[in-house]
């Protein structure tokens, strides 16, 4: 078949954030012409990487990665070529950022965290991120530098719909993108490259993939939406990790806002005074509120499942908390809402309170009225909870953090939905990061990195997501250049 190509590269990468500019940057040094199709508007390209904590993973020896890496997928296990290949590169990270001009700097301010201390070869965590730490975004900003200052083309505002493959040899010879509502046609002599991030915001893949969430909400980039997972899917590709991922969190959700509000009362280390719990739709409180989760994850009986979000879920909180100051936490250091929306909540919550976000209350059982709960199953958890902070212990679910009562009305509630950072699953791929079939034989010339389809199958250790589009960006473009073109 003859195609009318509107555009041509030797290697065309899917999605303009960490993995994409990784994939990118190193076809570009090895010689190769390079396109990025990137769904986003010039400005709000950059993805979840663009909004994250900006740390990336750089672990210390080889040895230590394969035990640590091993040790998270735990009885989910990963082949052990990408476990070499992942623990050889994750070493490599800091070594490459610096020979483009980078500033690698090891994080040295709390929280630095090692998720799992007690798995073997967790010493090998060593989290870093580009230059000093003021403002945010900075390790994005350098990762955009790298491609902007490099003659490799990106078309903002064109995402990439379907692939488009030889009936015959099977192979990728493009991507058939969309602009102005116009098909795109855009040729890859090479190979093509998908870095365009998981599924945060398609509700139909979280409902089918992530388990025990009827809904979820993410607090990074809304242009991710599965995208890649349907276009490698039509093509053959078999997926993996689908029901893994970095949630789930508690966070408001509304319709207005693209993305989640992270509150402040919820997070681990931050003690606002009054009184907060969270409720299920039984009325009842489900978990240690102010247990610091391993993004997302909780014991349970000597394994680590996703915290249980029953949905709805309220938090219920009393005058003091409520007057405290602002409910949300905008601090912008990361998050697609505090960076991007950039939404101003009032100071003294009333906006919220006017727009319906936060209802209240005069005493707990007309709040229960309000928010559809049973009045008197919701005044005897508020009843236990007070007692539990007379006694000062929280006989319920151990909790140890902000011990207040909820005593002064009038009371208020949010609704919490569940909320994540980003899913890990994906079209699965190999340790030379091509996309595979169901049979495990590659799609020839159709490669990925980053968090479509990431290695992660089970624990997470923060900054891994970040460190794994780096390493995969350059195995993916690395294989990629090495393909004899094709036309
Ligand atoms: C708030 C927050 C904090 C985080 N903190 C950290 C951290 O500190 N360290 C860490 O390692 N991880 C962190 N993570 C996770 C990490 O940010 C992501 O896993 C990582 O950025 C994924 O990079 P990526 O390149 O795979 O995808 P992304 O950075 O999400 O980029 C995907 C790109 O593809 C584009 N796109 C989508 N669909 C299409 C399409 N059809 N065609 C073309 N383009 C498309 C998107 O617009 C986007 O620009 C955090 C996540 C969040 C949300």
């Amino acid at each position: 078949m003859q195609y009318k190509w509107d555009e041509e590269a030797d290697v065309v990468v899917v999605g303009f954030g960490a993995a994409g500019m990784a994939a990118s940057v190193t076809a570009h040094e090895l010689g190769a012409s390079v396109i990025i199709l990137e769904k986003a508007p010039e400005g709000e390209e950059g993805g979840n990487t663009r909004v994250a904590g900006q740390g990336y993973l750089n672990t210390s020896s080889v040895e230590s990665a394969i035990a640590y890496l091993n040790a998270l997928c735990g009885p989910f296990t990963v082949p052990q070529p990408m476990v070499q290949v992942w623990a050889e590169e994750m070493c490599k990270n800091n070594e490459w950022l610096a020979s483009l001009g980078g500033d690698p700097q090891e994080h040295q301010h709390p929280p630095v965290g090692i998720e799992f201390p007690d798995l073997p070869g967790a010493d090998c965590v060593h989290k870093f991120h580009d230059g000093p730490t003021y403002g945010y975004s900075y390790t994005w900003k350098l990762f955009e530098r790298l491609v902007k200052e490099r003659p490799i083309r990106v078309l903002y505002e064109t995402p990439g719909r379907t692939l488009i493959q030889n009936d015959i040899t099977k192979e990728i010879l493009g991507v058939r993108a969309q602009r102005d509502g116009k098909d795109v046609l855009v040729k890859a002599r090479k190979g093509v490259v998908l870095t365009c991030g998981g599924f945060e915001n398609n509700q139909e893949m979280i409902r089918n993939y992530l388990p025990g969430v009827p809904y979820c909400y993410t607090s990074g980039s809304p242009y991710n939406e599965g995208d890649g997972i349907t276009m490698a899917m039509s093509v053959g590709a078999d997926l993996w990790h689908m029901n893994n991922y970095a949630g789930p969190s508690m966070a408001l959700k509304v319709p207005e806002v693209r993305t989640s509000f992270s509150m402040q009362a919820l997070h681990y280390s931050k003690q606002p005074p009054g009184g907060m719990i969270v409720v299920g739709p039984d009325g009842r409180r489900f978990t240690d509120e102010k247990f610091k989760t391993r993004h997302g994850k909780v014991p349970v009986n000597g394994r680590w499942l996703p915290l249980s979000t029953p949905c709805p879920m309220y938090m219920i909180i009393d005058h003091a908390h409520f007057s405290a100051g602002p409910l949300y936490d905008g601090h912008p250091s990361h998050g697609w809402t505090q960076i991007v929306e950039k939404y101003e909540w009032s100071e003294d919550n009333s906006k919220e309170l006017a727009k319906g976000w936060i209802v209240k209350g005069a005493s707990i059982a007309a709040l229960a009225s309000a928010i559809g709960l049973d009045p008197a199953v919701l005044e005897a958890t508020v009843g236990r909870w007070n007692q539990s902070c007379a006694g000062g212990k929280d006989t319920e679910f151990n909790r140890t953090l902000m011990m207040a009562p909820i005593a002064q009305g009038p009371f208020y509630a949010v609704e919490m939905s569940p909320s994540m950072l980003n899913t890990q699953g994906g079209p699965r791929r190999n340790e030379k990061a091509q996309i595979v079939r169901p049979d495990g034989t590659p799609i020839p010339r159709l490669y990925s990195s980053g968090e479509l389809g990431s290695i992660y199958s089970y624990l997470y250790q923060g900054t891994g997501n970040l460190g794994e589009c780096l390493a995969f960006g350059r195995v993916a473009a690395r294989h990629a250049v090495a393909e004899t073109a094709w036309g």
